[in-house]
């Protein structure tokens, strides 16, 4: 039962990979996503599966061992992900963008170093912007990387919030430069920081203390990332030159935006399946529920919402596969799907009165997850901020 969240225009190629995705989320992530969820257990065995579905190098170029797929395939291989579970999607989130960051940005010596071995899943990317004091201002970040006399830099800081911060092994790490620029946002650079996996000092001056306890999006670690004096190359800093960061950070969070609105549409999609089902079993006096006009209507809201999310977020990544600038398209589909997920959500737990409370039924894991969907790649309030901003340049008066 599929007529939701339908794609017109898709190629045969992608019709399959999605078919592919599709059946291993029906069988591999949805009968043992609770399970692993409430143990918060690393998903291992999704993981491998991903890798061998070649998930890891869906975007990455051919010529570098990827499949050379569109923005618009991933975003649909991340829709359903996240319909199964959505902190697998998080376990690809970061390496894809790390991964679209070289290929934007990277000089050729860095596209040959590290695709092939992101595009098999070898190298994993984790991205970082936070830090303790500052998530959506991004100009205040404080980690500095202070050049030396030999060209190296040393970084020192603080970054919070990494997803993926233990399992990476490469990360693109926003720090402050001194480049003499007015602009706060010239001075800023991003480097490629290279790591061990795992916690504790997992590269000269660069420590991942452990996991931070969240109320959902489990099995997926997010940590922070303490920098003491890190020595590294200059070479080491994307596309090599510095005070170019944060505009690459802020195309990097573009695409991310699109991907967090996928997540968003697979867990509305999954809260609408539950709830529909749920309706259809549960009597109250004398007929199924979904008898009643109220849940029926509920389901009818729902179903709409979830249509609306996703031709928006299929519009988004359609527009960025053009080559465009699409802040406002990113920003419109990823608080729309936000905020419609969270209620479709929401309305779904209502229709499982309160079996939707009991760790019995997914839709209480559901329930924790989404509400990360409203935070992760800029809040709503965020969002409107871009949006409204960049229609008054357009349609300022004359
Ligand atoms: C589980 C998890 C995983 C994450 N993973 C990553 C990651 O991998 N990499 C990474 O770099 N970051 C990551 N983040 C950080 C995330 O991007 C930030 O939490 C998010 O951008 C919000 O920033 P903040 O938490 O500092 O909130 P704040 O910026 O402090 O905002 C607090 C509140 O104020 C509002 N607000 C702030 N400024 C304005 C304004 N100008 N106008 C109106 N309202 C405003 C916000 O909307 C929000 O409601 C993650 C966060 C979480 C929770």
């Amino acid at each position: 039962m599929t007529r939701l969240c339908q794609t017109e225009g898709l190629s045969e190629d992608q019709s399959e990979i999605l078919k592919a995705v599709r059946v291993f989320v029906d069988e591999q992530i949805i009968p043992v996503a609770q399970e692993l969820e409430h143990s918060d257990t690393y998903p291992q065995e999704i993981v491998d599966g991903l890798k061998e579905l070649g998930v890891f190098g869906l975007t990455i170029p051919e010529e570098f061992g990827g499949l050379g797929e569109s923005l618009l395939t991933y975003a649909l291989v991340v829709e359903e992900i996240a319909r199964g579970w959505m902190s697998v999607s998080g376990v690809i989130n970061t390496h894809f963008i790390v991964a679209y960051l070289l290929m934007q940005h990277g000089t050729e010596e860095q596209k040959q170093k590290y695709l092939p071995r992101m595009a098999t899943g070898e190298v994993r990317g984790a991205f970082s912007m936070s830090e303790p004091g500052l998530g959506s201002d991004v100009s205040a970040v404080s980690t500095k990387a202070t050049k030396q006399d030999d060209g190296s830099y040393s970084i020192t800081g603080q970054k919070m919030w990494l997803t993926n911060g233990a399992s990476s092994t490469l990360v693109a790490l926003l720090v402050k430069t001194d480049e003499g620029a007015e602009s706060v946002y010239k001075n800023m650079t991003t480097f490629l920081v290279e790591k061990e996996a795992g916690f504790g000092e997992t590269a000269q001056g660069v420590t991942v203390p452990g996991k931070i306890d969240k109320m959902g999006y489990k099995g997926v670690e997010t940590t922070e990332l303490i920098l003491e004096g890190h020595q590294i190359g200059a070479d080491q800093i994307l596309g090599g030159e510095p005070g170019k960061g944060f505009f690459q950070m802020m195309d990097g969070v573009e695409v991310g935006r699109v991907n967090v609105a996928a997540r968003a549409c697979g867990l509305a999609w999954r809260g609408f399946e539950l709830g529909v089902a749920y309706a259809q079993q549960r009597k109250t006096f004398g007929k199924v529920i979904a008898e009643h006009q109220a849940v029926l209507f509920r389901i009818a809201e729902m179903a709409t919402k979830v249509e609306v999310a996703h031709n928006m977020m299929v519009r988004a990544a359609r527009l960025k596969d053009t080559g465009r600038r699409m802040d406002v398209e990113a920003g419109m589909a990823k608080m729309v799907a936000s905020e419609y997920a969270n209620e479709v959500v929401e309305d779904s737990f209502r229709i499982h009165g309160g079996y939707g409370y009991s760790k019995e039924y997914e839709i209480e894991r559901l329930m924790r997850e989404v509400k990360f969907m409203l935070i992760g790649e800029g809040t709503s309030d965020i969002q409107k901020m871009i949006i409204g901003r960049q229609l008054l340049k357009e349609y300022k008066l004359k």
